[in-house]
């Protein structure tokens, strides 16, 4: 493979309220907001080099997915810049799984030809009282899908170093067998 950095533009899609900004937020630790001219919006993109089976990586996350107003000519945008998605729902919200489930094939639909790396992300899993959704039914959808699955917790940092990572390799899976 090629030597040097690589860059992945990460999309993070999914219902309000499942986390998504928690999720950025931790990922960079510090935000990085930008005022997008293109859009006429607050655009919140996060830039972070991993270090990931020995090979660094940098990620470009994207957290746009929820802007007011204009949110078609937005979501199409994100529908498009990926080089990979996190399709998030929350454990306790089986609305938003079943949202989940529509962006992949909107997803699909946007990006017909193309096999792009996905994770859906179970978020929340910290509150098991409230959950909704069952971890087999996450992992079945994901199935369904193909595309990878992980329950994560944003509130106490359970399994977000690991998606993070998991995206990287699945973007260098692709990569490699090109
Ligand atoms: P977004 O609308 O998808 O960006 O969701 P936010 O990141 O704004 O989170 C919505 C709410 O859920 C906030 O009050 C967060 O503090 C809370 N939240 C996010 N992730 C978690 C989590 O993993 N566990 C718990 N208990 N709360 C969370
Ligand atoms: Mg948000």
């Amino acid at each position: 493979s090629e030597s040097g950095n690589t860059y992945y533009r990460v999309v993070l899609i999914g219902e309000h309220g499942v986390g998504k900004s928690t999720l950025a937020s931790i990922f960079a630790g510090v935000p990085d907001t930008l005022d997008s001219d293109l859009l006429g919006v607050e655009e919140n993109t996060y830039e972070r080099t991993l270090m990931v089976d020995g090979e660094s990586a940098t990620l470009i996350l994207l957290d746009m997915w929820e802007n007011k107003g204009q949110d078609n000519m937005i979501q199409d945008h994100c529908m498009q810049v990926g080089d990979a998605y996190l399709i998030v729902y929350s454990i306790t919200d089986r609305a938003s799984f079943e949202k989940a489930s529509e962006l992949r094939i909107q997803l699909r639909r946007a990006r017909q030809t193309e096999d792009i790396p996905i994770i859906l992300v179970g978020n929340k899993s910290d509150l098991v009282r409230c959950r909704e959704v069952s971890i087999s039914e996450g992992r079945a959808c994901a199935v369904v899908f193909d595309c990878k699955f992980i329950e994560t917790s944003a509130a106490v940092q359970h399994n977000v170093k690991e998606l993070f990572e998991g995206i990287v390799r699945q973007v260098r899976l692709r990569r490699d067998s090109k």
